[in-house]
């Protein structure tokens, strides 16, 4: 049964991707504004003002340039990840103004989470409402950025209710009336129902969330298969899952870029790949963390890919480990080299955290150290300094060039990819 007073809280950021752009350039705020892919990428997050132009995601660029000519693309002509070291920023202030409210915090993922109020001792819901309502100015005035909340008595509820007043919404589900919230609502707001299975239930005439309950239990097995009980429950506004608390630690980092051309020039795609290397890095020190392996995937203009892998014998997180093996990486997996490149992709993977006992060469482990703290610094000044300056600015230690004609490290071939 639902509990007995709404103390779940979803968040939901506001275009998240371009609410962090107006945060940074406020003169983009009411504007159509779009995070997306240069001109033959996708569009990532629009602005509500874009939005009323029909501008949506994942919609391709050059389309939505089409329906909106004046639709103002911010990053460069590059993907958002581009920007995504900053993106990871600002989510995490996000996150860090919602514990000082509740320390029962869940990110689901950049710009969503749940909170659960019940242990922070309120008197009731107005209470709760007055508390959350000062969140969100407080995450307006201290990050500039928009945010909607669904308050609920249930996890499955405080979700769905955020995702209805946005933008800067405020949406409570008061105990008792779940059902009823639901019940006009279509299918496909309930989590695991897809396209297919909503275009499914429709044709068995169940459109809206209030049908399933009505349905003989034969025809919802039928068609949701041995989880219709779940649906059903979901249905009736039953949800007794509880916050998941436990940090979710990343399993890779990983970048990739449409360039707005076609490109040939190999000397032009590694000095893009060294530029994600550089992005990434610092993020993997930042989390304490080192990776062993770095993937590189190549994409020709008929979408077809290629990829190529090697894990070093030790985690690292400094660039010199990674620049001579991005290098021969890229020229192993460039391997139609008479075509030219539409993206690349670099991923860092075997993520681990460092043990200081486990260096394999503890004689080394001093002049690593010392490039450690130096990245670091590097690492923070570099914080506020926009990313096209920096390749002129300050240099990262222990990250010099591989001399043109350096012996290449030894390439393990990528397990085949289906
Ligand atoms: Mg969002």
């Amino acid at each position: 049964m639902p509990r007995a007073s709404p103390t779940f809280v979803h968040l939901d950021a506001d275009a998240f991707f371009v609410g962090v752009e107006c945060a940074l350039n406020p003169a983009l705020r009411g504007k159509k504004v779009a995070v997306g892919g240069g001109t033959r990428g996708i569009i990532a997050s629009a602005s509500y003002e874009a939005r009323a132009c029909g501008v949506h995601t994942p919609m391709p660029t050059a389309q939505a340039l089409r329906i909106c000519p004046d639709l103002v693309l911010v990053g460069g002509g590059e993907t958002h990840c581009g920007g995504m070291p900053r993106y990871i920023e600002f989510s995490r202030k996000l996150f860090d103004l919602c514990a000082e409210v509740t320390p029962l915090v869940e990110r689901r993922s950049i710009d969503e989470g749940f909170m659960d109020l019940g242990p922070c001792g309120f008197a009731d819901t107005a209470a709760i409402e007055a508390a959350m309502r000062g969140l969100q100015q407080r995450i307006a005035d201290k990050i500039g950025l928009s945010v909607s909340f669904g308050l609920a008595a249930n996890k499955l509820l405080s979700a769905i209710s955020s995702k209805r007043n946005k933008p800067h919404g405020f949406t409570i589900v008061p105990p008792g009336t779940e059902e009823e919230f639901l019940a006009p609502l279509p299918v496909g707001v309930l989590p695991g129902v897809g396209p297919r299975t909503e275009s499914l239930l429709k044709s068995n005439g169940i459109v809206r969330v209030g049908d399933i309950p009505r349905q003989p239990e034969s025809l919802l097995a039928h068609i949701l298969g041995n989880a219709w009980r779940e649906f059903r429950d979901m249905a009736r506004g039953v949800d007794e899952s509880q916050l998941s608390l436990e940090h979710r630690e990343a399993k890779s980092y990983s970048q990739q870029e449409t360039f707005p051309r076609d490109i040939r020039d190999f000397s032009e795609i590694l000095r893009i790949t060294k530029r994600m290397i550089d992005e990434l890095l610092p993020q993997i020190r930042a989390d304490g963390k080192r990776a062993r392996t770095l993937t590189v995937k190549v994409r020709y203009p008929g979408m077809h890919d290629d990829v190529a892998g090697h894990s070093l014998p030790e985690a690292a997180d400094l660039e010199d480990a990674f620049y001579g093996l991005a290098e021969t990486l890229l020229r192993q997996a460039w391997r139609r080299t008479r075509s030219p490149l539409r993206l690349v992709m670099v991923r860092f993977s075997g993520i681990e955290t460092p043990s200081a006992q486990l260096e394999l060469f503890p004689e080394k482990a001093g002049d690593l150290e010392r490039k450690r703290r130096l990245a670091s610094v590097v690492d923070a000044l570099n914080q506020g300094i926009p990313r096209i300056m920096r390749g002129h600015g300050i240099g990262k230690p222990g990250s010099p060039r591989p001399e043109p004609g350096a012996p290449a490290p030894k390439i393990t071939p990528p397990p085949k990819t289906p």
